[in-house]
Protein backbone atom coordinates (compact mmCIF):
# COMPACT_ATOMS: atom_id res chain seq x y z
CA UNK A 1 0.00 0.00 0.00
CA UNK A 2 1.69 3.41 -0.57
CA UNK A 3 2.26 5.82 1.63
CA UNK A 4 -0.86 8.58 -0.07
CA UNK A 5 -3.46 5.68 0.49
CA UNK A 6 -3.26 5.29 4.18
CA UNK A 7 -5.24 7.30 6.36
CA UNK A 8 -3.91 9.54 8.68
CA UNK A 9 -4.25 8.46 12.89
CA UNK A 10 -3.78 10.45 15.49
CA UNK A 11 -1.93 9.39 18.45
CA UNK A 12 -3.68 10.81 21.34
CA UNK A 13 -0.51 10.85 23.80
CA UNK A 14 2.49 12.47 24.55
CA UNK A 15 4.54 9.41 25.60
CA UNK A 16 7.18 9.08 22.76
CA UNK A 17 7.72 5.38 23.77
CA UNK A 18 3.60 4.65 22.91
CA UNK A 19 3.62 6.85 20.21
CA UNK A 20 6.72 4.96 18.24
CA UNK A 21 5.11 1.18 19.20
CA UNK A 22 1.66 2.15 17.72
CA UNK A 23 3.88 3.52 14.75
CA UNK A 24 5.67 -0.29 14.12
CA UNK A 25 1.94 -1.86 14.83
CA UNK A 26 -0.58 0.20 12.87
CA UNK A 27 1.91 1.58 10.15
CA UNK A 28 0.45 -0.73 7.85
CA UNK A 29 -3.09 0.50 7.96
CA UNK A 30 -2.34 4.29 8.81
CA UNK A 31 -0.09 6.96 8.72
CA UNK A 32 0.53 7.38 12.30
CA UNK A 33 0.87 10.99 14.09
CA UNK A 34 1.56 12.20 17.20
CA UNK A 35 -0.83 14.66 18.27
CA UNK A 36 2.04 17.20 19.63
CA UNK A 37 2.44 17.60 15.44
CA UNK A 38 -1.02 19.52 15.51
CA UNK A 39 -1.15 21.55 18.54
CA UNK A 40 -3.91 19.57 20.58
CA UNK A 41 -4.22 20.67 24.06
CA UNK A 42 -5.01 18.48 27.19
CA UNK A 43 -8.58 17.21 27.82
CA UNK A 44 -10.04 16.52 31.37
CA UNK A 45 -10.42 12.80 31.43
CA UNK A 46 -13.72 13.34 33.57
CA UNK A 47 -14.84 9.25 32.98
CA UNK A 48 -15.50 7.19 35.69
CA UNK A 49 -14.21 4.08 33.39
CA UNK A 50 -11.18 2.92 31.88
CA UNK A 51 -12.97 3.24 28.38
CA UNK A 52 -14.94 6.49 28.98
CA UNK A 53 -11.17 8.41 29.57
CA UNK A 54 -9.85 6.62 26.35
CA UNK A 55 -13.27 7.62 24.03
CA UNK A 56 -12.90 11.13 25.18
CA UNK A 57 -9.28 11.42 24.39
CA UNK A 58 -10.00 10.06 21.02
CA UNK A 59 -12.73 12.29 20.81
CA UNK A 60 -10.92 15.64 21.56
CA UNK A 61 -7.92 14.57 19.18
CA UNK A 62 -10.56 13.82 16.43
CA UNK A 63 -11.99 17.28 16.79
CA UNK A 64 -9.13 19.18 16.65
CA UNK A 65 -7.36 17.60 14.02
CA UNK A 66 -10.25 16.23 11.76
CA UNK A 67 -8.37 13.16 11.68
CA UNK A 68 -9.02 10.03 13.19
CA UNK A 69 -7.34 9.31 16.47
CA UNK A 70 -6.39 6.31 18.96
CA UNK A 71 -6.09 7.13 22.44
CA UNK A 72 -5.41 4.61 25.25
CA UNK A 73 -5.97 4.20 28.98
CA UNK A 74 -4.30 1.84 31.51
CA UNK A 75 -3.73 1.30 34.74
CA UNK A 76 -3.37 -1.29 37.72
CA UNK A 77 -6.35 -2.35 39.72
CA UNK A 78 -6.52 -4.15 42.82
CA UNK A 79 -9.97 -5.76 43.59
CA UNK A 80 -9.27 -5.97 47.25
CA UNK A 81 -9.19 -2.25 47.69
CA UNK A 82 -12.36 -1.66 45.75
CA UNK A 83 -10.55 -1.07 42.42
CA UNK A 84 -7.48 1.20 43.58
CA UNK A 85 -5.21 2.54 42.49
CA UNK A 86 -7.99 2.06 39.42
CA UNK A 87 -8.18 5.02 37.42
CA UNK A 88 -6.05 7.27 40.08
CA UNK A 89 -2.91 4.89 38.81
CA UNK A 90 -0.79 7.87 38.25
CA UNK A 91 -1.68 10.02 40.58
CA UNK A 92 -2.39 7.92 43.40
CA UNK A 93 -0.17 9.55 45.93
CA UNK A 94 0.31 12.58 43.91
CA UNK A 95 3.87 11.92 44.21
CA UNK A 96 5.27 9.90 41.14
CA UNK A 97 5.83 6.24 41.07
CA UNK A 98 8.07 5.43 44.21
CA UNK A 99 5.36 7.25 46.79
CA UNK A 100 2.47 5.27 44.69
CA UNK A 101 4.05 2.08 44.86
CA UNK A 102 5.00 2.68 48.63
CA UNK A 103 1.25 3.63 48.94
CA UNK A 104 0.35 0.91 47.84
CA UNK A 105 2.28 -1.21 49.96
CA UNK A 106 0.96 0.72 52.69
CA UNK A 107 -2.75 0.22 51.99
CA UNK A 108 -1.93 -3.56 51.48
CA UNK A 109 -0.25 -4.44 54.57
CA UNK A 110 -3.02 -6.51 55.93
CA UNK A 111 -4.01 -8.20 52.77
CA UNK A 112 -2.68 -11.54 52.39
CA UNK A 113 -2.98 -14.51 49.67
CA UNK A 114 -5.91 -14.17 47.14
CA UNK A 115 -6.28 -10.76 48.54
CA UNK A 116 -2.76 -9.38 46.93
CA UNK A 117 -4.77 -10.24 43.22
CA UNK A 118 -4.03 -7.34 40.81
CA UNK A 119 -4.38 -6.86 36.98
CA UNK A 120 -3.11 -4.49 34.21
CA UNK A 121 -5.55 -2.90 32.40
CA UNK A 122 -5.55 -0.72 28.87
CA UNK A 123 -8.01 0.57 26.61
CA UNK A 124 -7.83 1.65 23.20
CA UNK A 125 -10.03 3.73 21.41
CA UNK A 126 -9.89 3.79 17.53
CA UNK A 127 -12.19 7.07 16.33
CA UNK A 128 -12.70 7.39 12.64
CA UNK A 129 -14.37 11.19 13.15
CA UNK A 130 -15.42 12.69 16.39
CA UNK A 131 -18.97 11.80 16.17
CA UNK A 132 -17.76 7.90 14.83
CA UNK A 133 -20.64 6.29 16.48
CA UNK A 134 -18.76 3.24 15.97
CA UNK A 135 -15.23 3.42 17.63
CA UNK A 136 -13.31 0.35 17.32
CA UNK A 137 -12.26 -0.39 21.61
CA UNK A 138 -10.03 -3.28 22.44
CA UNK A 139 -8.90 -4.25 26.38
CA UNK A 140 -5.90 -6.08 27.27
CA UNK A 141 -5.87 -7.54 31.24
CA UNK A 142 -2.84 -8.20 32.68
CA UNK A 143 -3.28 -11.07 35.90
CA UNK A 144 -0.90 -11.22 38.56
CA UNK A 145 -0.61 -10.21 42.42
CA UNK A 146 1.06 -7.25 44.38
CA UNK A 147 4.34 -8.80 46.41
CA UNK A 148 5.58 -7.15 49.42
CA UNK A 149 7.96 -5.75 48.65
CA UNK A 150 9.47 -3.96 45.54
CA UNK A 151 11.93 -5.77 43.38
CA UNK A 152 13.61 -5.25 39.74
CA UNK A 153 14.75 -1.96 37.92
CA UNK A 154 13.27 -2.44 34.63
CA UNK A 155 9.63 -1.07 33.35
CA UNK A 156 7.93 1.66 35.23
CA UNK A 157 5.19 2.38 37.25
CA UNK A 158 3.76 -0.40 39.71
CA UNK A 159 6.31 -2.73 37.03
CA UNK A 160 8.27 -3.65 40.84
CA UNK A 161 5.46 -4.51 42.48
CA UNK A 162 3.78 -6.62 39.87
CA UNK A 163 4.27 -10.49 39.80
CA UNK A 164 2.43 -11.85 36.67
CA UNK A 165 0.74 -14.71 36.72
CA UNK A 166 3.02 -17.66 35.71
CA UNK A 167 6.45 -17.00 36.97
CA UNK A 168 8.05 -15.18 40.43
CA UNK A 169 9.52 -12.53 38.85
CA UNK A 170 8.47 -9.08 39.56
CA UNK A 171 6.92 -7.37 36.15
CA UNK A 172 10.01 -4.56 36.50
CA UNK A 173 12.69 -8.27 36.01
CA UNK A 174 11.22 -8.10 32.85
CA UNK A 175 13.04 -7.33 29.58
CA UNK A 176 11.33 -5.07 27.60
CA UNK A 177 11.02 -7.23 25.20
CA UNK A 178 9.16 -10.62 27.78
CA UNK A 179 7.03 -7.54 28.99
CA UNK A 180 5.75 -6.37 25.58
CA UNK A 181 4.84 -10.05 24.54
CA UNK A 182 2.38 -10.20 27.66
CA UNK A 183 1.44 -7.25 29.04
CA UNK A 184 -2.05 -5.74 29.22
CA UNK A 185 -1.28 -2.93 26.20
CA UNK A 186 0.29 -5.73 23.90
CA UNK A 187 -2.99 -7.92 24.58
CA UNK A 188 -4.82 -4.72 23.52
CA UNK A 189 -3.06 -3.89 20.58
CA UNK A 190 -3.65 -7.43 18.86
CA UNK A 191 -6.90 -7.38 19.65
CA UNK A 192 -6.94 -3.99 17.75
CA UNK A 193 -5.54 -5.37 14.95
CA UNK A 194 -8.21 -8.48 14.77
CA UNK A 195 -10.66 -5.85 14.14
CA UNK A 196 -8.40 -4.05 11.68
CA UNK A 197 -8.17 -7.31 9.97
CA UNK A 198 -4.34 -7.34 10.29
P1 LIG B 1 -1.22 5.83 31.31
O1 LIG B 1 -2.48 5.28 30.78
O2 LIG B 1 -0.03 5.49 30.46
O3 LIG B 1 -1.30 7.26 31.71
O4 LIG B 1 -0.92 5.02 32.64
C1 LIG B 1 -1.62 5.29 33.82
C2 LIG B 1 -0.84 4.78 34.99
O5 LIG B 1 -1.09 3.38 35.15
C3 LIG B 1 0.67 4.88 34.86
O6 LIG B 1 1.13 6.14 35.27
C4 LIG B 1 1.12 3.79 35.81
O7 LIG B 1 1.04 4.22 37.15
C5 LIG B 1 0.07 2.72 35.61
N1 LIG B 1 0.47 1.81 34.53
C6 LIG B 1 -0.14 1.61 33.33
N2 LIG B 1 0.53 0.68 32.60
C7 LIG B 1 1.57 0.29 33.36
C8 LIG B 1 2.65 -0.64 33.14
O8 LIG B 1 2.78 -1.30 32.08
N3 LIG B 1 3.53 -0.75 34.15
C9 LIG B 1 3.43 -0.05 35.30
N4 LIG B 1 2.47 0.83 35.56
C10 LIG B 1 1.53 1.00 34.60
Amino acid sequence: MSQRERPRLVIASHNAGKISEFKNVLGEHWEVWPQSEYGVSEVPETGSTFVENALIKARHACASTHCAALADDSGIVVPALGGDPGLRSARYSGAGDQANNELLLTNMASLSGSQRVAFYIAVLVLLRHADDPTPLIAEGRWHGQIANAARGTGGFGYDPLFVPDGGSRHAAELSSDEKNRVSHRAQAVARLLEQLGG
